[in-house]
């Protein structure tokens, strides 16, 4: 019953709505009026010539949320809890691709440098094939020069003995340590040059 008797009445006439304010006359006349009585309090104190003032019944009463106040801050609330349980998500979500991601870094740094080493061993291995190569290749040319020379003195002899004059005395020139057998005709002697 005390909440009942909280709850003032309007005085203004016989409204008997709810009062919001206080009012005092100028005269000391008092009471509680309502919202919309206080207009035509008003325009009473005008056609009197005087004067009244209000105060609000109960400060506090006004500013509780209102029904559909409460259910908006509830709706806000929730997507608001709903929204950072969401970030949450992703929040981790992307923690988690990130774990993944390092990991497949390192694996890959791991490869690279696996790799790298086994390139490193191709490469010695390929310096030695190649510093092999070279001895063999240098060996071929002296062997090929040894092949030209001994080639070159083969040409030689049967040039002597296949000469179609006198091979035998040839041979006996060329074991006195002389030249092959007749030598080359004289050249033609040249002209007499002009005079003059
Ligand atoms: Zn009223």
């Amino acid at each position: 019953m005390a909440e009942a008797q909280a709850i003032a009445l309007c005085s203004w006439k016989d409204c008997k709505h709810a009062a919001t304010h206080h009012f005092r006359w100028e005269w000391g006349d008092e009471g509680n009026v309502c919202e919309s009585c206080i207009a035509l309090m008003n325009q009473a104190a005008d056609q009197l010539a005087r004067k009244f003032i209000t105060t609000p019944l109960n400060p506090a009463a006004e500013s509780p949320l209102t029904r559909s106040e409460r259910t908006q801050l509830i709706a806000a609330r929730l997507s608001a809890e709903a929204e950072a349980d969401e970030i949450k998500l992703r929040s981790h979500q992307l923690y988690t691709q990130n774990v993944d991601l390092s990991s497949q870094v390192q694996t890959l740094k791991m490869r690279e440098r696996e790799h790298a080493g086994q390139m490193d061993a191709k490469e010695s291995e390929n310096e030695r094939l190649a510093e092999a190569l070279e001895k063999r290749e240098r060996e071929l040319a002296e062997a090929t020069n040894e092949v030209q020379r001994l080639t070159t003195l083969l040409e030689f002899k049967p040039a002597e003995e296949t000469s179609r004059v006198g091979a035998q005395r040839g041979l006996e020139g060329q074991k006195r340590g002389k030249g092959p057998t007749s030598p080359p005709a004289a050249p033609p002697a040249a002209p007499p040059a002009p005079e003059g």
